[in-house]
């Protein structure tokens, strides 16, 4: 997969779809950076009544349908948690656990960002918090971590670190409910559900990052990302569809908010190629 695209999309619900589909429509090369299906909330809806013409459908057939028409259209779909996007001035790199792709502009279709930050994870990020086996378990080898498994891809990446030699503790919703990073000049621990288990690093792998943990500086007004009528956000180039921008949380909003996200995407690349002429 080459790695620079004219559109990096986040997310493949209904609103990172229907802004590959509009880019690709205007001739744009679009790549979605996606989680695991199972990570959509969407892939847990029973039914869904409210998307016209298809009537009954299934949250996981919904899903399944997206991701197979964006491919069928020349999307390019890379499975991974986004962990950071950087403005390269005029260009956006994105990393996906160790790999690294760029855009000419982007679109945040990441969903309802959940979960808050456990305690004391913002402090340690960086100093044995991690959200990347690949990128940060080599570190670890031979010592303690922690494991907070929230999404699909955890128990694999818990096993790539048990692989590499890590001494692995792992956690899920089933084991404890409530986490806190421990630690005095770098992590020393996680604290779940009041228990303490020493541990040299925690990783946190999550469904969904919080949009502005994503992307610094970026706007928001009550955890949703702030965007104008054709969903640009604060920073040029950036743009924003679907549930991350705020409620109603609904498939059809997401997809109306992703084709406008899309076309403006194209619009902002087609005018910036006029400007450089
Ligand atoms: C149980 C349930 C039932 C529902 N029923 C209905 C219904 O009947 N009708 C209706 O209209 N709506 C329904 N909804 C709401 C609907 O699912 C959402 O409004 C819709 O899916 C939002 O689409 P989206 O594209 O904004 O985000 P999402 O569908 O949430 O997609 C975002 C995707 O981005 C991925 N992602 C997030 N961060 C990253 C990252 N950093 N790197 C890579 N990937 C990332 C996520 O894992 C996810 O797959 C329901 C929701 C739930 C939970």
């Amino acid at each position: 997969m080459d790695g620079i695209f004219d559109i990096i999309v986040i997310g493949s619900g209904p609103a990172g779809v229907s802004a590959a589909l509009t880019a690709r429509q205007r001739g744009k090369s679009a790549l979605i950076i996606t989680t695991a299906p199972e990570d959509s909330p969407l892939y847990r809806a029973e039914r869904v009544d409210n998307y016209p013409g298809l009537p009954g459908a299934t949250g996981a057939e919904l899903v399944e349908a997206f991701v197979k028409h964006a491919e069928a259209s020349g999307v390019g779909i890379m499975r991974g948690r986004a962990l950071a996007v950087a403005d390269l001035g005029g260009v956006y790199g994105v990393s996906v656990g160790s790999d690294f792709v760029q855009g000419g502009a982007v679109v945040l279709a990441c969903g309802l960002a959940r979960a808050k930050p456990f305690p004391g994870e913002a402090e340690y990020l960086g100093r044995g918090v991690s959200y990347c086996a690949t990128c940060d378990g080599m570190l670890y080898r031979g010592r303690r971590v922690a494991v907070v498994g929230l999404s699909a891809d955890a128990p694999e990446e818990a096993e790539y670190l048990r692989s590499i030699g890590c001494e692995v503790e792992y956690f899920d919703a089933s084991r404890a409910k409530r986490y806190a990073v421990l630690g005095a000049e770098r992590v020393t621990g996680l604290e779940a559900d009041g228990e303490t288990y020493p541990a040299d690093a925690v990783f946190i792998f999550r469904g969904a990052v919080a949009p502005d943990s994503l992307l610094p500086g970026l706007a928001l007004a009550g955890g949703s990302i702030v965007v104008d009528s054709a969903m640009a956000t604060n920073m040029p180039g950036v743009f924003a569809a679907g549930d991350c921008t705020g409620a109603p949380y609904q498939v059809a909003k997401a997809a109306g908010e992703g084709n406008i996200a899309g076309l403006s995407a194209c619009k902002y690349l087609e005018n910036k190629t006029k400007e450089e002429k």
